[in-house]
């Protein structure tokens, strides 16, 4: 076989580990939903926040109420003492006194009642609404991750049915030529060979030197670029 038959085979090869490596590339950059796990677990973080706060205040103002309860059953006593049994003027002192401090406790009872309310109103706003979100983004991740596993397939079997050409092809390609070939593109973003362009190594984009170009035109030896080394094909 000429070397110019040599190097066409070559060439194809190189078309080949092209089309691979962009397969590669792209099975490795599919979207498997990573941005959205982490959304979905920052919202889950949240929502159980949400859930445990609600749950703590809750329990917060059962405490309230009782010691509202409890508040409002001691004024009651001592105004019933007050007005029944009491025979002292002292006595009298000490029970209005009593039923005062009482009277602003309640309100103070009273006004962390009603923030307590308040905020578990919101919270009782929030948690589902997050929750409504988290479900919509599995119902989205779901999508995702059936797609790329479609994918995933698809490429696989166009990555299995390249190698087997390639498997098939580099049989017929000198096997020194192919090792060079090989050892080449380890370095070159796995491209061994430049096709010469208007007298241009069209994978460096370095103008080659007349002499070399020459040299090409007698397609009796194989020679690589000056500059980035890759086997020359016109
Ligand atoms: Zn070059």
């Amino acid at each position: 076989m000429s070397l110019s038959d040599e190097l066409q085979k070559l060439w194809e090869v190189q078309l080949l580990d092209v089309e691979i490596m962009s397969l590669e590339e792209k099975f490795q950059s599919l979207d498997r939903g990573e941005e959205l796990k982490k959304r979905i677990d920052s919202l889950t973080n949240l929502y159980n926040k949400k859930s445990e706060d609600i749950k703590s205040k809750e329990v917060f103002l059962k405490e309230l109420e009782l010691e509202l309860s409890s508040l409002e059953e001691r004024k009651k006593k001592d105004e019933e003492r007050l007005y029944k049994n009491v025979t002292t003027q002292k006595e009298v002192d000490r029970l209005t006194q009593e039923i005062q401090y009482i009277n602003q406790e309640k309100n103070k009872v009273e006004d962390k009642i009603l923030e307590i309310m308040e905020s578990l109103d919101s919270l009782r706003e929030e948690a589902p609404r997050i929750k409504r979100e988290i479900e919509e983004l599995e119902t989205s991740l779901t999508e995702i991750l059936e797609k790329a596993k479609v994918l995933e397939q698809e490429i696989l079997a166009s990555l299995q049915d390249l190698k087997t050409k390639r498997t098939e092809k580099i049989k017929e390609v000198d096997s020194k030529l192919l090792s060079k070939y090989e050892m080449i593109r380890k370095n070159r973003r796995g491209r061994g060979m430049s096709k010469v362009i208007e007298g241009k190594c069209s994978e460096c984009g370095v103008e080659l030197s007349l002499f070399l170009v020459e040299k090409l035109k007698q397609l009796d030896e194989l020679l690589v670029c000056e500059h980035c080394g890759r086997i020359l094909f016109v």
